[in-house]
């Protein structure tokens, strides 16, 4: 009963925390643990400490998945928020944390492991599931798919059939695609010439998740770990009729893998390394300030502060709904990073 008026309050934004396992090579050996989780007071499960000499700092979350929490059950405390999109909802899922906090593979999971696969992946099976089980209903559904990629708040499609010349050269500032982002008044978004594909099946929307990841990669080798440094975000589009009931339904599913939020030294870094870490932070604060200034209610929502929140503006406020994973690294030495991580969760919770 507390929990549903904490939510309630909050309005249509909550926040997971997940912590990963340690890894096979990283090292146990460590004195103490850092994350704990406060059972006693939390029967919930919502609750996470985080311990450093002589200091404990404690956090309250929606909540929390300890690392033992397998895909499958992440997956089932969120399979309602995926639903929605298909009862005309505009859902936004984001993963947030630093570079190996897990991330990837709470979004896209294990590649090859069909166990440990990811939310995207369960969501799209659940969404095409359920849309087969609608039809004797009367139920007719159209999904549209588009990936790209914000880089130094540039978009970059990810779909695009011939990546090689225009986007190429409107990277290094010789004009080709704009990719302007428009709002129109029913709340749809519009990326100028941006890739859309029409989508029937689950096994359509993996192939072109894996075109995807190859768009990525091969920026990989340009730009050091672009990957990392770049936000991705998925949006898949749904249109529902019902031939008998004429009802119609608009809903859009956002599942969004952020950019790593490590702080990197400014003094350490310069030129190109400068200008993405700049970019990165004012892209992931830009976010912290509109889910919070949404979360208060606040008049003024400042989303055109960045590419991503001006891009997501319409799946942000309203009556849209906004899941954060907040993800962590069990490791002693991410420790001030983790801390970073579960302060900037907090404040948008
Ligand atoms: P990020 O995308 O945040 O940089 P990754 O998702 O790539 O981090 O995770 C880093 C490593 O940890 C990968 O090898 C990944 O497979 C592993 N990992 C992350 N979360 C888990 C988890 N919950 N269970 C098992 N392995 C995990
Ligand atoms: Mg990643």
């Amino acid at each position: 009963k507390l929990h549903n008026t904490i939510l309630e309050l909050k309005g249509n934004i909550r926040v997971f925390c997940r912590v990963r396992p340690l890894l096979a090579d990283e090292d146990v050996s460590t004195e103490g643990k850092v994350i704990s989780y406060p059972t006693s007071m939390d029967a919930l499960g919502r609750g996470i400490d985080l311990v450093q000499p002589g200091q404990k700092h404690s956090f309250t979350f929606d909540k929390v998945f300890m690392p033992e929490i397998s895909q499958e059950d992440v997956f089932e405390d969120i399979s309602q928020l995926v639903q929605s999109a298909l009862d005309g909802y505009k859902v936004c899922i984001f993963a947030y944390g630093q570079t190996g906090s897990g991330k990837t593979y709470t979004m896209m999971g294990k590649p090859g492991d069909q166990d440990q696969k990811g939310l995207v992946p369960r969501s799209l099976e659940q969404i095409f599931k359920t849309i087969q089980s609608l039809q004797p209903q009367g139920w007719k559904y159209e999904m549209q798919v588009s990936m790209l990629e914000i880089y130094n708040e540039t978009i970059r499609d990810l779909l695009a059939p011939n990546r090689s010349s225009s986007d190429m050269l409107r990277e290094n500032g010789i004009g080709g695609k704009q990719y302007t982002i428009k709002h129109d008044a029913n709340g749809n978004t519009h990326v100028s010439d941006l890739t859309i594909v029409d989508v029937c099946t689950a096994k359509e929307v993996s192939y072109l998740l894996e075109r995807a990841e190859h768009s990525r990669s091969v920026g990989k080798t340009q730009m050091n770990e672009q990957s990392s440094r770049s936000h991705f975000v998925f949006t898949l589009r749904i249109s529902g009729v019902n031939e008998s009931t004429e009802q119609q339904v608009q809903g859009v599913l956002n599942l969004i893998d952020l950019a790593g939020s490590e702080r990197l030294s400014k003094s350490g870094s310069t030129g190109d390394r400068l200008k993405e870490t700049q970019a990165i932070n004012k892209s992931l604060s830009s976010l912290s300030d509109v889910i919070f200034a949404l979360a208060k209610k606040e008049d003024h929502v400042p989303f055109r502060n960045s590419k991503l929140t001006y891009l997501l503006q319409p799946c942000l406020g309203g009556d849209s709904k906004t899941l954060m994973f907040v993800n962590i690294s069990p490791e002693p030495s991410s420790a001030g990073e983790s801390l970073c991580s579960l302060r900037f969760a907090s404040r948008v919770n």
